[in-house]
């Protein structure tokens, strides 16, 4: 697996190192992506000795079989992949979403194409447009800014801190009169700690919406993710836990906000099958979008959702394993886990003391093999140009062109926490195929290396 793969920001972002290191406001993020740009870890490298082999590759894929493809089978056999009608009977889908409902313990589940597209339908469930603030994290994927965006709503910067997701402190610091909702975003396979940002959003009014993407199948408290909150989606691409390649899902108890992310992702219509489910249509039709669902998709998320629990476990130990390897290393600052139970081992992270140790610490980890990084997989979107810029995809977009978002000052002032915490935390990778060997080979690792730089 190369590094660009789990950084999807640089192909997408479109920018070469040289442009990125030509842009002074970009600096904070340089280190990162200079870094990870070269493939190191699963190559020989120096000193390596008799390194085993450690490639956590993409989780999903690892635990493909005869159940996706007997499901698959099926669909292609019936000649039905649409999920509302065709010449057999069409279920996957729907299948899929009464188990995913079962499973994350909410009323409701809605299968979509992807995502962002989850989060567009969960922003639009929230019934967010001009004129309302959101608060997102300053380090996550973009997706939670454009949903923002594209519903002409402002988003509103808060630092992440070390849990790596958002500050409860630094939340309540940016809300306003204005403020409709936050976006709670559980990265790199950790929960956030949601009893006091549900606590400061009860407070305030402000409703909750549950980015899960990076966390699948993880819990806190006992809850599973994306189940706390008014609203929870999820990414089935394949950097998350289980894929269908591309897909998303959003969950919620509630039957008004379930009825306008169905419309919304489906041209305005709320179909029968969705009815039956809230009980009743409560709302009239409205612009909505097309996200919805193929059999094909449903036929694969049916199946990797029957696998998740074993996906997560092996993650988990694992991950629990080497944090219990270098907890006493004196001085390490580990990722703050708020519920270490609940999260699902993506990955094992501490904090160094600053920048310059957090490079070598992770090029001696590389040179062992050791699929060490920054944090990887978002975005410093307060830094990035088009943010910077507040460019929408018309000049005059209500997000920016009203007082409040004309006045908004992006940039690296609006997150140096954020900027700061970046520079110094280390990530190392866990596959869900890890050996006792490798879980050990990895606590060897990072004790010697730790030891060298600190
Ligand atoms: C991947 C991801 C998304 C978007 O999911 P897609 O399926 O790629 O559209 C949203 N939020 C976070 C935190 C993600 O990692």
């Amino acid at each position: 697996m190369t590094a660009r793969e789990v950084r999807p920001n640089v192909p997408f972002r479109g920018v070469t190192r040289r442009d990125l290191l030509t842009a002074g406001c970009l600096a904070a993020s340089v280190a990162g992506v200079g870094l990870t740009t070269r493939p190191l870890w699963g190559q020989q490298a120096a000193g390596a000795g008799d390194a085993p082999d450690i490639d956590p590759g993409y989780v999903g894929p690892q635990f493909f079989d005869k159940k996706e493809e007997q499901s698959l089978l099926e669909v292609l056999e019936s000649g039905s992949p649409f999920r509302y009608w065709g010449p057999g009977h069409p279920d996957k889908v729907f299948r899929f979403e009464e188990e995913f409902a079962k499973y994350m313990g909410t009323k409701f589940a809605l299968g979509v194409t992807s995502g962002t597209a989850a989060l567009d339908c969960a922003i639009a469930g929230l019934d967010i447009g001009p004129g309302d603030e959101v608060i997102i994290p300053a380090y996550t994927w973009w997706s939670d800014y454009t949903c923002v965006v594209h519903a002409g709503a402002l988003p509103v910067f808060a630092d992440i801190d070390r849990t790596f997701n958002l500050d409860p402190k630094d939340f309540e610091r940016r809300v306003t009169p204005r403020t409709k909702a936050v976006i709670a975003v559980h990265l790199l396979g950790g929960p956030c700690d949601m009893d006091p940002l549900l606590e400061i959003a009860r407070k305030h009014g402000i409703a909750v919406l549950e980015d899960c993407a990076q966390c699948v199948g993880g819990s806190y408290r006992g809850k599973k993710l994306g189940s706390l909150g008014h609203v929870g989606i999820y990414s089935f691409q394949i950097n998350k836990m289980m894929t269908s390649g591309e897909g998303g899902a959003l969950v919620t108890s509630d039957p008004v906000i379930y009825e306008r992310a169905v419309r919304f992702h489906d041209m305005g219509a709320m179909r029968g099958v969705f009815v039956e489910r809230t009980g009743a249509a409560q709302l009239p039709t409205f612009a909505g979008e097309n996200f919805r669902m193929n059999e094909f998709t449903g036929a694969v998320l049916g199946a990797q959702l029957s696998k998740l629990d074993s996906m997560v476990a092996p993650m988990r130990s694992s991950a629990g394993k080497v944090y219990d390897g270098i907890k006493d290393l004196s001085g390490i600052r580990l990722r703050h886990r708020p519920d270490p139970k609940g999260d699902i081992g993506y990955c094992v992270g501490w904090e160094m003391k600053d920048k310059a140790a957090r490079d070598r610490c992770i090029e001696g980890l590389r040179q062992r093999k050791v699929p060490a990084s920054t944090l990887t997989g978002s975005v410093l979107l307060p830094i990035e140009e088009s943010v910077v810029n507040k460019r929408a995809r018309h000049a005059d977009w209500p997000s920016f062109s009203s007082s409040e978002g004309k006045k908004i000052q992006y940039g690296p002032d609006c997150c140096r926490q954020t900027l700061d915490n970046f520079d110094r935390f280390v990530q190392v990778r866990i596959g869900a195929r890890y050996t006792e060997r490798i879980n050990e080979y990895l606590v060897d690792a990072i004790r010697r290396v730790y030891r060298d730089v600190v």
